[in-house]
């Protein structure tokens, strides 16, 4: 079983993070602090630390420094404040593979963190976790190569689009709120009272079909 280690303090972040990473399939373990990220990144029991730089105790510089100085390979996504391009020249310098600048909206961070899990799978040559398809009832979506098809018709989706597609398929057949689809397709910092959802499933309907996906009065959205 993959599992990936969450080092935030920031209970609203990793809590966002949390739930994106578990309706994708990915197990998850969070840590509050420097020590304790260090301590479990050491542990050999993940594959790809998420690593916030500004950590009670030490700090994730000091982490990334010391797990590297003991030469521990484990893939690190550095997540940094947007705009401090000293953070992210710095954590490269130090060892990181990647960045995210917050806010950022998940399918950002899910795409890099599948394209790490890819790496160390070449890596180690572990089983892949990762999944390939989705696939419901005739409606599919790659996601490799971010392709969708209805039947044998191929739909084009911008990423926002395709995002807000494999949410659906992920939870076919479930009432999905306007906010549960707005924090994970568009990210933890988004205007609640925007009607940005209610746009997209429009996009989809018209590309999949209206029928697709179905209207729950005063509830949210269903596929079907
Ligand atoms: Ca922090």
């Amino acid at each position: 079983m993959s599992r990936i280690l969450i080092a935030e303090d920031e209970l609203r972040i990793s809590s966002f993070i949390e739930k994106g990473l578990a309706a994708a399939g990915l197990a998850t373990v969070t840590v509050r602090d420097g020590t304790d990220a260090l301590d479990f990144a050491l542990t050999g029991d993940f594959d790809l630390l998420l690593l916030d730089i500004g950590l009670p105790g030490i700090d994730g510089y000091e982490v990334l420094r010391s797990l590297r100085a003991q030469e521990c390979t484990l893939p690190v996504i550095v997540l940094t404040a947007r705009d401090s391009g000293e953070d992210v020249l710095a954590s490269l310098g130090g060892g990181a593979n990647d960045y995210m600048a917050m806010p950022f909206r998940f399918d950002e961070l899910l795409a890099r963190v599948r394209l790490r899990m890819t790496d160390a799978v070449r890596v180690t040559g572990a089983v892949p976790v990762i999944e390939a398809s989705l696939e419901v009832t005739g409606l599919r979506l790659d996601l490799r190569t971010r392709r969708a098809a209805v039947g044998d018709r191929q739909v084009d989706l911008s990423a926002r689009e395709f995002a807000l597609a494999e949410e659906f398929l992920r939870n076919a057949d479930q009432v999905l709120s306007r906010e549960q689809l707005l924090s994970r397709v568009w990210g933890y910092d988004f205007d609640p009272g925007s009607n940005i959802v209610d746009v997209y499933v429009g996009y989809l309907r018209a590309k999949f079909g209206a029928a697709r996906i179905e209207t729950v009065r005063g509830m949210g959205y269903r596929l079907r």
